[in-house]
């Protein structure tokens, strides 16, 4: 069981839980954290279990950040928004560098989210 972290920005939101929905078998398989308002979509309107840290502005970001730094992640799948501009922009940075510093597996978008899904689930057979 890998330990997966899935964050949406707002206007991601509707993607991830598509995403999560056509996936929840694979993901029903691992440990998956998520940061407040995101981790709340999953668990209603995707049926995931799901263990919801802080909102991503109020420190949820950071959070996952620590938790990368203590290794205590395996894979980050965060949807960014590319066209609007965030009031936590240095968290999501911070997150990002870290995560890109640790050599954690990371994905950004829906194609690589397959993949490192894929990846997480196969790898562990
Ligand atoms: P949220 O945080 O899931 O609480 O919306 C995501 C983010 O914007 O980092």
């Amino acid at each position: 069981m890998a330990k997966i972290a899935l964050v949406a920005h707002d206007a991601k939101k509707d993607l991830i839980v598509e995403w999560a929905t056509r996936n929840k078998t694979a993901l029903s398989q691992h440990y998956i954290y998520a940061t407040g308002t995101t981790g709340g979509r999953l668990h209603v309107d995707a049926g995931l279990e799901v263990d919801r840290l802080l909102s991503g502005p109020l420190g949820g970001d950071a959070q996952l950040g620590a938790m990368i730094a203590e290794e205590r992640l395996d894979a980050l799948i965060f949807f960014i928004d590319p066209l609007s501009a965030l009031p936590h922009d240095v968290d999501v940075k911070s997150l990002l560098r870290l995560a890109i510093l640790y050599n954690t597996p990371l994905a950004i978008n829906r194609s690589t989210a397959d993949a490192v899904l894929f990846n997480m689930t196969e790898g562990e057979k």
